[in-house]
């Protein structure tokens, strides 16, 4: 599998929050379990489900929401298009009444004692694990489902990887130094390529597929604004024992109350981006982008192009071409998973993608778009996920905020340079993957290491 047979709307999908791995990923999961268990007739014959968890999935699902989102998975709701406030409580709801809706058509009793937590066992291909059996009034297995979610609402199981086949594409790359080559053979920029590509693999008339990509961009874009509104509008304490005030608000209307004419920018990347991170720690909906703990950058970054650059709907569908081009690279040679390869993975991931989307609204070359995600990540390297109660809040929440500013410097010191440069994005990629690989598990979305130890929880 090539980074090009990575969809760029893979890398933003509209779901809900806390987080892609730990909600998202468990509730699709859980979702599919269920279709197929449907597809072999044996709904109506389920007696009980057991469900359990394996490491990071285990260690702070709580926290993350992951039991309530497999349940409405189970249950047959879809993140994409779910109230999410139908999530968020169902897991506190089993306590009161054991019982769930298999698929919305079938009830089936079902108690939190159904529900294991193994955070010491890991499976074999990833952290991320969720185990789902399907049991009949004997107690007979009619179907045992393990599932990985793998960061950024991607699904996988065992057998995925030997069947993935080759999308058709209209150039196929798999490096960042691939995608630069093409962009210079075929003449054209990297937005340019990566819409050629999702269009040759829509399979319509290419009016039809332009139109529908077009269609497609513009409602992601959309929903990262309704995302960015939503959270510099609600002001109030965000769910969870920490008891974090939501700051996006106050902020925002503080610099909209500001006439002294001083350069805001900063302060408005700092309110877009924890809008966004206050909506996603309240478990509303929320762009994937690429991950949910690291949600808050790439529609930053939107927002201060249509805030300060005056960004046109075009220009926008360009930003977020490169963006998610950019992520599909990091996905396939890397990871996207703090699970994975701590926070560097999430919100370095997220800092490149907005930062070579800037440097392309900015009229950058391929090189300098590509020098722009370099600096991005390669000042992230290293970055731990330590998440204080296993919430998606602190250090997340700032820390999108801070890598938004950081995002528009890489933009802006790649633009003062000529594309070429020292270290590549595909060796800083690389080096990101040792690095995770090197890191200890305590800071790999466990929680069991850095702030979320040293900070106590009131
Ligand atoms: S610390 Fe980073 S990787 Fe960990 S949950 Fe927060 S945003 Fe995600």
């Amino acid at each position: 599998m090539s980074a090009s047979d990575i969809s760029v709307f893979d890398m933003f999908s509209i779901g809900i929050g806390p987080s892609s791995s730990h909600t998202v990923g468990p509730m699709l999961a859980a979702r599919q379990a269920v279709h197929a268990l449907a597809e072999r007739t044996q709904l109506t014959a389920t007696a009980a489900v057991k469900v359990t968890f394996y490491g990071s999935l285990a260690a702070t699902g709580i926290g993350h929401g992951t039991p309530g989102a497999v349940i409405a998975g189970l249950e047959g709701l879809d993140p994409r298009t779910c109230d999410p406030a139908a999530v968020r409580g169902r897991w506190e709801a089993l306590k009161g009444e054991p019982l769930i809706n298999l698929a919305g058509a079938h009830q089936v009793v079902m108690s939190i004692a159904d529900v294991e937590f193994r955070a010491g066992e890991r499976k074999p291909l990833h952290t991320n694990a969720v185990e789902m059996i399907f049991l009949d009034a004997g107690g007979q297995v009619l179907h045992r489902d393990l599932a990985y979610s793998v960061g950024g609402g991607f699904v996988m199981r065992e057998g995925d990887l030997a069947q993935r086949t080759h999308r058709g594409v209209w150039r196929a790359f798999n490096s960042a130094d691939d995608l630069l080559a093409a962009c210079t053979t075929e003449r054209v920029d990297i937005a340019e390529l990566a819409l050629r590509n999702e269009m040759y693999c829509a399979d319509m008339p290419s009016d039809e597929a332009l139109r529908h990509s077009h269609l497609r961009l513009d409602a992601i874009a959309a929903a990262m604004r309704a995302c960015v509104d939503a959270g510099t509008q609600t002001t109030g304490v965000l769910p969870g024992p920490l008891q974090v005030p939501r700051r996006a608000a106050g902020i925002a209307t503080a610099l909209a109350a500001d006439t002294s004419g001083r350069d805001r920018s900063t302060e408005w990347l700092h309110a877009f981006a924890i809008a966004v991170n206050e909506e996603n720690a309240s478990g509303n909906r929320i762009v994937t982008a690429p991950t949910n703990g690291a949600a808050g950058i790439v529609p930053a970054v939107l927002s201060y192009c249509e805030r300060f650059l005056h960004a046109t709907r075009e220009t926008i569908r360009t930003y977020l071409l490169t963006a998610g081009i950019i992520g599909t690279i990091i996905k396939r040679n890397a990871s996207i998973s703090g699970a994975e390869l701590g926070c560097q993975g999430e919100v370095g991931s997220a800092c490149a993608m907005a930062a070579a989307g800037l440097c392309a609204v900015l009229g950058g070359s391929p090189a300098q778009v590509e020098n722009a995600a370099e600096i991005a990540i390669e000042h992230h390297l290293g970055l731990t996920c330590d998440p204080v109660g296993g919430l998606v809040q602190i250090p997340c929440i700032e820390r999108n905020a801070v890598a938004s500013v950081t995002a528009v410097s890489a933009a802006r010191l790649a633009l003062h340079g000529t594309g070429r440069h020292h270290v590549s994005l595909d060796v800083v990629i690389e080096t990101m993957r040792q690095t995770g690989n090197d890191m200890s598990d305590r800071y790999k979305e466990t929680a069991t290491g850095g702030l979320a130890v040293n900070v106590v929880e009131c």
